[in-house]
């Protein structure tokens, strides 16, 4: 190791596990965006708090900035380490550390898999819904940090509604237990939700308390062929007066094309523009009946014209699928990708208002829509054309991301629903939020990360 500064790191913490294999800097230096390059000084996977706690003061020290890991599937640079960071994997940090049955609270490290931490709650006859596409890479670490949301928010929320309690480091190395999984806790400001979506700029999250819910009714999946984009509030209006929904997402046909050739089967004979996948409890026939009712008034208002409802689990998974990797399908097309949020009921208007910048400023290029329509959330990916370069890209998307912030402010939504700011979304920052709220922000983190080393130049520079 010839860096004096990992020299010192090792001497502190002789037990420490630290990589610095090309391979591995490469490996653990980025997420899913692969737009910067990778150029950590080294990993760090620490097994416990202590050490976490040590890295930091080391990095004080030698003023080295730290990136927090998770999974790295985060989707906005916030996991990047391209400036001689230290990269802190949470990797094997992964265990669930206890379960209390009568707060139904599980106590987890934050690098445990989402998909581990759903089993966990199975096996104590409870659930933790909080769910999406990438369950089997990402952490609840990364979770945490990002505030993540998925296909379920509709009933069940972000992220943030499970965290009971949590301890973090912070950039002095002092551990805070945060509200330690209490329920009513109105003494003073609750610094555990400040946490929370903080990209890992204002602690390092070294474990967490999560709450259990009740497992869901069985339920059933039905997809919809739309025709016409107004017409997507109408069915969602319709789902929602009916059913007692858990899920209503959408895609357009050019998503269904990139799933389809992933390797998902296509359930319509033929294309229509747009489609919805809602999942509603169906605990017995009368609510499977309901579905149907629904589908035939969508169908006799023209809004829908086809539809599948599942019959089996078998068959529910299956639809779940054309939705669930539609963004690991694009993944290797490179794509562009804008998350934004505004109000459910701003929904038609802005959807138009953007399909009309897209239309104008993107003839050439494709774009692929879907998302979590039902809480406001859309995702649009502008796939690159093989011929532009990756540079020309990024210049031409930005361009017009600077026009989507601009409807968005006037829409008072969000430039990132549920990916982060990272580094990617940095500069749309100031069309979401005030002059006075990221002035904010930055006293915030100068009290919780006064030598600014966690995970520096992520959500806004330093001013
Ligand atoms: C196929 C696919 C589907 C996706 N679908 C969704 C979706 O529906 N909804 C959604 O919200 N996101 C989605 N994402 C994005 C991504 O999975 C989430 O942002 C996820 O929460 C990131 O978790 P991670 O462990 O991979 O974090 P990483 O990518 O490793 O990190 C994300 C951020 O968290 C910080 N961080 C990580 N661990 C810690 C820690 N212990 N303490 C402090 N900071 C930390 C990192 O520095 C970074 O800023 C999807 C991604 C993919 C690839």
């Amino acid at each position: 190791m010839t860096d004096p500064r990992m020299a010192r790191l090792g001497q502190r913490l002789p037990g420490l596990l630290l990589k610095t294999e090309p391979a591995d800097l490469e490996f653990y230096g980025r997420d899913w965006t692969r737009r910067w390059t990778p150029n950590p000084i080294a990993i760090a996977l620490p097994a416990q708090s202590e050490e976490v706690q040590e890295i930091v003061r080391w990095a004080v020290e030698e003023r080295v900035g730290i990136v927090p890991s998770g999974g790295r599937t985060g989707l906005s640079g916030g996991a990047v380490a391209a400036n001689g960071e230290l990269v802190i994997s949470f990797e094997r940090m992964n265990r669930v550390l206890g379960f209390e049955p009568v707060d139904r609270i599980l106590t987890v490290q934050p690098g445990l898999v989402l998909e581990a931490l759903q089993r966990a709650a199975i096996e104590h006859d409870l659930t933790y819904p909080v769910d999406f596409g990438a369950r089997g890479s990402c952490t609840i670490g990364g979770n945490i940090a990002t505030n993540a949301g998925g296909i379920r928010v509709i009933r069940y929320g972000n992220t943030r509604e499970w965290i009971a309690g949590l301890k973090v480091v912070t950039g002095t190395g002092a551990l805070l237990d945060l509200n330690r999984g209490l329920i009513k806790n109105s003494s003073g400001y609750d610094l555990r939700h400040l946490m929370i979506g903080a990209e890992g700029t204002l602690g390092l999250v070294v474990e967490a308390s999560v709450r259990l819910a009740e497992p869901p009714p069985p339920s059933n999946v039905m997809v919809l062929a739309v025709p016409a984009m107004q017409d997507l509030m109408q069915v969602f209006a319709a789902c929602r007066r009916s059913l007692s929904l858990s899920a209503f997402e959408f895609f357009t046909d050019r998503a269904l094309e990139h799933v389809v050739r992933h390797g998902a089967q296509d359930p319509f004979d033929q294309v229509s523009p747009f489609y919805v996948i809602t999942e509603f409890d169906a605990p017995d026939e009368a609510r499977h009946a309901l579905a149907l009712e629904v589908f035939e008034h969508c169908l006799n208002n023209g809004w829908v014209n086809d539809g599948v409802i599942s019959q089996s689990s078998a068959q529910a998974a299956s639809l779940w699928r054309l939705r669930d990797s539609i963004t690991e399908s694009l993944a290797p097309l490179k794509p562009y990708k804008n998350d934004i949020s505004v109000r459910i009921s701003a929904i038609p208007a802005f959807m138009q208002a953007m399909r009309e910048i897209f239309e104008r400023e993107y003839p050439q290029f494709d774009i692929v829509w879907f998302g979590h329509i039902g809480d406001g959330n859309l995702h649009v990916n502008v796939i690159k054309p093989a011929a532009t370069s990756d540079t020309e890209f990024i210049v031409e998307c930005e361009r017009v991301t600077a026009l989507l912030s601009a409807t968005l402010t006037r829409y008072q939504g969000s430039i990132s629903a549920e990916h982060g700011i990272g580094l990617v979304k940095k500069k749309y920052l100031a069309g979401t939020r005030s002059d006075a709220e990221i002035a904010m922000m930055r006293g915030i983190k100068r009290v919780l990360d006064p030598f600014g080393i966690l995970n520096p130049g992520k959500v806004f520079d330093p001013a």
